[in-house]
């Protein structure tokens, strides 16, 4: 049995890099920039009016100012403005050369002559002067960004229509189990439904792979070693689930063997979790997780999800955050990691939620994350800071 972080060095060390494709823009939320985009303009492109008002010279303000031009947004001025002068402007206009100043409009008063005179105290330009967010040529987003909603503003502005992104890599789930049926069908006396299929594909394409599903393997040999044996061609990354821990029929590791992956690790020193398997192979890096459907959640989350952001060349890992713990945690033993489903209050403080067990799987969608006890720690006190994975 390895510690955690041990384990974790291990796969993270596994990762190769999958390809890069050039996509749009604006499809490439939740991808990973493999190139530095820059921008090929200033931002702003002008000296942009950041208020409703009139553009004036500073020196000018204690006078009554005549309005020689109204200058709406998307045109140039047209009429120079001279001493004592002023153009109505909007919000996003061209602020004229002349003007260094922006009177807002709330700040103002329409004289009966037509003229205005400002009445504000505001010494503000309300100019937001040309290049002073960035400069044509200056980069705004770095090779190795996961993107976000607000990074695709940037690649719009910056005029960068299609972009080198990293490839998802490709990620098969295989369950395995005779007892298991599709979640469509009723269990007979005996048998469960499917659930950790769905629920690896749906964190797999939350953390940013494609997912292939590969059925259920009965519990044989053969039809799991064909299964397997396909998957790891076809895939970067494969998950078999069931089967690995002590059971007589937990013959995955021997099937990884058998289909040419090196086996890394058959046990990691994690509650819940401990027969979590690994090896690679030259093709594909292959998870065997522990059958029971909290298990395999975590596990995935801990080490399958790190790979994931590893092998797309996210520059930044995932980032576990740490709370106050909200009661007093204790346990018998400390001889590995335990992972707690937590609750999160408003105020930040973790509970964990009501949890039986491995099986129990509706403890999960009431927690917000999962608190990390290491191993070699008995208690914690309530206020004591944990680590926090938010899942
Ligand atoms: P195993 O690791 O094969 O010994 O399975 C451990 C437990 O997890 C058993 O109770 C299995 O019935 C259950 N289990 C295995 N695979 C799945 C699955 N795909 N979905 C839900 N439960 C499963
Ligand atoms: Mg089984």
């Amino acid at each position: 049995m390895i510690q955690f972080e041990e384990a974790l060095r291990i796969v993270t060390d596994s990762a190769f890099e999958t390809g890069v494709e050039e996509i749009l823009f604006d499809s490439s939320t939740g991808r990973v920039l493999a190139e530095n985009v820059l921008s090929d303009i200033d931002m702003p492109p002008f000296n942009r009016s950041a208020v409703d008002g009139y553009a004036c010279r500073r020196e000018d303000i204690g006078s009554e100012l005549e309005v020689v031009e109204t200058i709406p947004a998307g045109k140039m001025p047209e009429v120079p403005v001279g001493r004592r002068q002023c153009s109505k402007i909007m919000t996003g206009s061209v602020v004229p050369a002349e003007c260094d100043m922006v009177v807002m409009v709330e700040d103002t008063e329409i004289l009966p002559s037509g003229r205005i005179i400002f009445r504000g105290s505001s010494g503000k330009n309300n100019i937001s002067l040309r290049g002073e967010d960035i400069r044509a040529g200056d980069q705004v987003l770095e090779a190795g960004t996961l993107i976000k909603p607000q990074d695709i503003a940037v690649m719009a502005a910056a005029g960068c229509t299609r972009v080198l992104a990293r490839k998802r890599p490709a990620l098969a789930v295989i369950s395995s189990g005779n007892e298991l049926v599709v979640p469509a069908d009723k269990p007979a006396p005996g048998q469960i439904r499917d659930s950790n299929s769905y629920q690896l594909t749906a964190q797999a394409v939350r953390a940013g792979a494609v997912p292939a599903f590969y059925g259920i393997a009965s519990d044989d040999k053969e039809e799991t070693y064909r299964i397997v044996e396909k998957a790891i061609i076809e895939n970067d990354i494969v998950i078999i689930t069931g089967g690995v821990s002590m059971g007589e029929f937990d013959f995955v590791p021997m099937v990884m063997e058998r289909a040419g992956v090196k086996i890394l690790f058959t046990r990691v020193a994690v509650q819940p979790g401990k027969p979590t398997t690994f090896g690679a192979h030259p093709a594909a890096l292959v998870f065997g997780l522990p059958g029971n459907p909290v298990s395999s959640f975590i596990q995935f989350e801990l080490l399958v999800r790190p790979l994931i952001l590893r092998m797309m060349g996210c520059r930044t890992g995932i980032a576990d955050i740490a709370l106050p713990a909200g009661v007093d945690y204790s346990r018998k033993s400390a001889d590995r990691m335990a992972c707690i489903p937590v609750i999160i209050d408003k105020r930040g403080s973790v509970t964990p939620v009501e949890f039986h067990g491995s099986a129990h799987i509706a403890s999960l969608t009431h927690a917000d994350g999962i608190m990390q006890v290491p191993a070699g720690k008995l208690s914690i006190k309530k206020g004591e800071i944990v680590n926090v994975r938010q899942i």
